[in-house]
């Protein structure tokens, strides 16, 4: 099946992306219509799933037909050394081995998404999907000043989940600086030492999904409940719950209870609890109950860690210079650090080009400017009129109908996320209105795309254009 598939594929790509991104797979098992691919890196694996997802699946459907599904096992390599086939058991201090790391992709569903989380009450045995992500690990996420504290508070939960004093455990921090990949590695970790334990992580964005489908399915009771057994409950980007009230008040009774009976929490935020807005007081200060630990922006020598560390679990070499030259100069946030690096490496295998300091410079460059790129309020006003095609003069004017004020409300709340600019420059921009037009139409944002699902298509369409 599989040679028949890559002969398909060879005939439709260029030859030396053949080369690097298929000849270096193994097929490894067929049950039904379920095909297993080794492939030699979680960076490969991406890399895959990014570039060639479409083909792959036009391949082996005409293979396997339409349920064709195609599992990727990544093959392990052990952080310190020797490459390892992904089933033998890696040795390392106190960790029990790990297991096989399948990533199961059905084609209609790119990430593995979380199938039922609910369980009708009653039955039991119940096996809860914990969702975690087993390569992110704590013996991946290198230590550094910047993140001391969070790294080892986390692994002080893992030891003893809800044991502690740091429950709940709250890690804060900017984009791109280790919050959901720590948060998984506490799961993972428990998950390793206390098999028995229920273990959920998921997006306070997801919770919420659920949480309001099932208030419209009639089941709140059952959302409740499910969440009420878990053991470890781990929330990413608990800022998202700001101004959902509802949410807010059933995420309340269920850390209630969770707490009372010595589970763990553990929540991550892009902001310190005091800069929370639109959380409720009450949920705020039981964030506060356990610890809050911040996430810094890396100093330069984590930075070069965290780079060795990558190219050697990717199994790709690079001259010193170079990852110091990268180091150097993309200071922000570790995910750009990574994305500068797998273009680098990606440009040198296409291209065939060896890794030089100019390539380097050419692709930093690039990094450094893009981020550095702020919207203008000009622009944001441009984009937002074009989408509900209207004129800005449109956008601008007095006028109060309806899809207009709300054009004119987004462009406030996109200035308001996406520049510095203050609500009084804002609204002077945008019309000649004041700052508590600006704050009122934030606000109006917030709740709408909380309860109307039309306008947070919107307000995600509008803010996809604004980000490139
Ligand atoms: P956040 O959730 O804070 O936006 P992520 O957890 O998604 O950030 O991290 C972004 C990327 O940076 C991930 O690929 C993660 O593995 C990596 N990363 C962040 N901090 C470290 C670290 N200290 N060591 C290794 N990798 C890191
Ligand atoms: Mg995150």
């Amino acid at each position: 099946v599989w040679s028949n598939c890559l002969s398909f594929i060879k005939d439709n790509i260029q030859p030396q992306a053949y080369k690097t991104w298929f000849e270096p797979i193994q097929a490894v098992k067929l049950t039904g219509n379920a095909l297993s691919i080794q492939v030699p890196s979680k960076f490969f694996y991406e890399w895959l799933e990014e570039h060639y997802v479409k083909i792959l699946k036009v391949a082996l459907t005409k293979e396997l037909g339409d349920d064709a599904k195609l599992v990727y096992v990544i093959k392990m390599e052990n952080t310190y050394g020797n490459k390892q086939p992904f089933t033998e058991k890696i040795p390392s201090s106190n960790r029990t081995p790990v297991k096989s790391q399948d990533v199961d992709v059905p084609f209609n569903n790119k990430s593995p998404e979380l199938k039922n989380p609910f369980i009708i009450p009653g039955i039991r045995n119940v096996k809860i999907e914990s969702q975690l992500n087993p390569s992110y690990t704590f013996e991946n996420f290198l230590e550094g000043d910047s993140n001391r504290l969070a790294r080892n508070a986390g692994i002080a939960v893992a030891n003893k989940p809800g044991g502690t004093s740091f429950n709940p455990l709250l890690i804060f921090g900017g984009v791109g600086l280790g919050k959901t990949h720590l948060a998984h590695a506490i799961g993972v970790d428990i998950k390793d030492k206390y098999p028995e334990k229920t273990v959920l992580y998921i997006s306070a964005e997801k919770f919420t999904q659920q949480y309001i489908d099932s208030v419209k399915k009639n089941n709140r009771n059952d959302f409740i409940h499910f969440y009420q057994i878990i053991d470890v409950l781990i929330i990413d980007d608990v800022q998202f719950l700001s101004g959902k009230t509802g949410t807010q008040d059933v995420f309340f009774h269920i850390f209630n209870h969770l707490h009372q009976n010595g589970k763990q929490v553990v929540l991550t935020s892009d902001k310190a609890p005091v800069d929370m807005q639109d959380i409720e007081q009450r949920l705020l200060s039981r964030f506060k109950w356990g610890l809050s630990a911040e996430l810094q922006t890396p100093d330069f020598e984590t930075r070069v860690s965290i780079l060795k560390n990558k190219l050697y679990r990717d199994g790709v070499e690079m001259p010193d210079e170079i990852v110091e030259y990268v180091a150097k100069h993309i200071k922000t946030n570790v995910r750009e650090l990574e994305g500068a690096i797998i273009s680098l490496i990606a440009q040198s295998s296409f291209n065939k080009k060896e890794i030089t300091i100019n390539l380097a410079k050419d692709i930093v460059d690039k990094f450094v400017k893009n981020t550095k790129r702020e919207v203008s309020i000009d622009y944001i006003q441009k984009v937002v009129s074009d989408y509900f095609q209207m004129d800005v003069s449109t956008l601008q004017s007095k006028t109060r109908k309806r899809h207009i004020v709300q054009a004119r409300q987004l462009a406030m709340f996109f200035a308001k996320k996406y520049t510095k600019a203050s609500l009084a420059s804002i609204g002077s921009q945008i019309g000649q209105r004041d700052h508590a037009t600006v704050l009122h139409a934030c606000k109006t944002v917030d709740n709408l795309s909380s309860t109307d699902k039309q306008f947070r298509k919107y307000v995600e369409d509008l803010a996809k254009k604004l980000s490139l």
